[in-house]
């Protein structure tokens, strides 16, 4: 009977709340009965229990009054084994397991890409502290700086460090609800609930998560009625102590179309760049995507300075690299050569192109004479003394790693010397660039000058 009753009080919310706040809330509730005018639900999270339970429970007492059911209260228990809620929310998986899952079940967040995890983030200088922020707001625990505010270029790894907050968090509390979308994304639902005259329960899906993150929020300037929604939800979360983490391609002020306020709230908490990436971090990026790589293609072998060639090489996107690292293995176990310098350069031509940042070799060897302190005809000339000798193999080496010349082409600019002179000071260079730090630091600070 009282079954029959929870039908009625249910068309009532139904109608009530609106379609997608009883989706939401309400549809994930079993009704388990009426007893000594307790009304006992079970919710599959804590989270969902308690936010009805905050939210709707007058409402739910007073539908049931109305319908002639005494309840004195509404109680939400949290339903231990998944299976007995015959909702129809995903199964709560482990998120590692999933290739792709939403930030929570019952959220319409954007996909979480499984490999995007920390373990798989690789830190360096430029990153540091951006991947130092990310891994203390996915902790959890009181929050220190809301919001986060993470900006950088393309393929800096924004969008990566975004899904291992969403992953981590996940992984330290299943029941949070954890909301990750582009800002896109928030724009089209709220121009959806515009149009469904709907806003009430988009404002209160907003208003209900515990971790909202909006990647990409650069997209959202100089759309006025998206921005003002999203500063009204923002400042919701924030009242509530909810943890708020915003990605961009620049830094708040820099947003142009971006309300004063909005950027001024942004800046609030914590703002944190994620710099270029420099020679290092590129290598151990390609080291670490390598290892996973040799997983699927253990026949291929890559010669030692491919990487260091690649790192080199492809300077700005971090995705690029990966890119070119991928075609390489295809290739390599295609064709079932090892990955030699040649193999590379002829396997990646139009990568290494395009991302030609058109250094010329008159410059290397300017370069290179001011940093010697010699002059650029000794550079060119015979001479074979120590002291111009290093300079003009450091002078080849970037010119071979950093321009598309051919060895012959390099060795005649060099004073008109022979291909395998050239392939020596490569070789010679590689070789001391790892027992000699004066070397190794000649060359990443010339290579810095050339490509600024
Ligand atoms: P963004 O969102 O800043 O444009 P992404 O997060 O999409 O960049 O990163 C682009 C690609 O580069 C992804 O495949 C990501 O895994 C990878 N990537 C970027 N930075 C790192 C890093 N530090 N360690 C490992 N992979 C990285
Ligand atoms: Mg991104």
């Amino acid at each position: 009977m009282t079954t029959d009753v929870w039908g009625s009080v249910q068309d009532r919310l139904r109608n009530d709340l609106g379609a997608d706040a009883f989706k939401n809330w309400i549809e994930p509730l079993v009704f388990e009965g009426l007893d000594a005018k307790v009304a006992r639900f079970k919710a599959p999270t804590g989270f969902l229990g308690n936010w009805v339970s905050r939210n709707y429970s007058d409402k739910i007492q007073g539908l049931f009054a109305e319908h002639g059911a005494d309840v004195a209260r509404v109680e939400f228990a949290t339903s231990v084994a998944k299976k007995a809620a015959p909702t129809k929310t995903p199964k709560m998986a482990e998120p590692v397991a999933q290739s792709r899952a939403t930030g929570s079940p019952d959220l319409p967040g954007a996909p979480l890409d499984a490999r995007f995890t920390f373990d798989a983030f690789v830190v360096g200088k430029p990153n540091e502290l951006a991947h130092a922020a990310a891994r203390r707001v996915a902790e959890g625990g009181p929050v220190t700086f809301n919001p986060l505010f993470l900006y950088g270029g393309v393929g800096l790894g924004k969008t990566h460090l975004m899904h291992a907050i969403a992953w981590e968090a996940r992984r330290r509390n299943p029941d949070a609800r954890v909301l990750y979308l582009s800002a896109e994304q928030f724009m089209y639902r709220f121009v959806q609930a515009l149009r469904f005259k709907d806003t009430m329960s988009f404002k209160e899906l907003f208003r209900s998560v515990d971790i909202l993150m909006v990647d990409d929020v650069q997209f959202i300037a100089g759309k006025d009625s998206t921005q003002d929604e999203f500063f009204h939800t923002f400042n919701a979360l924030v009242d509530q102590n909810k943890q708020i983490i915003i990605s961009a391609d620049r830094a708040p002020g820099e947003i142009d179309g971006l309300e004063e306020r909005i950027k001024s709230r942004l800046q609030w908490g914590l703002v944190v760049d994620l710099h270029p990436t420099d020679y290092e971090l590129r290598l151990g990026i390609l080291q670490t995507k390598s290892e996973a790589q040799a997983k699927h293609y253990p026949e291929v072998s890559i010669a030692s300075g491919v990487l260091e060639f690649l790192a080199h090489r492809i300077s700005t996107n971090v995705r690029v690299l990966e890119g070119a690292l991928t075609r390489l293995y295809a290739f390599a176990s295609l064709v079932g050569r090892e990955v030699t310098l040649d193999v590379a350069q002829e396997c990646l031509a139009d990568v290494l192109r395009a991302t030609d940042r058109k250094v010329t070799i008159d410059e290397i060897i300017r370069k290179v004479a001011d940093h010697y302190n010699i002059r650029m005809t000794d550079i060119l000339s015979p001479r074979r003394a120590r002291a111009v000798a290093r300079p003009r193999q450091v002078g080849m080496f970037l010119a071979k790693t950093l321009t598309s010349k051919s060895l012959p082409e390099i060795g005649r600019r060099f004073g008109g010397r022979d291909h395998t002179t050239v392939i020596h000071a490569v070789k010679k260079i590689e070789e001391l660039r790892s027992v000699d730090s004066q070397i190794a630091e000649d060359v990443e600070l010339l290579r810095r000058m050339l490509e600024a």
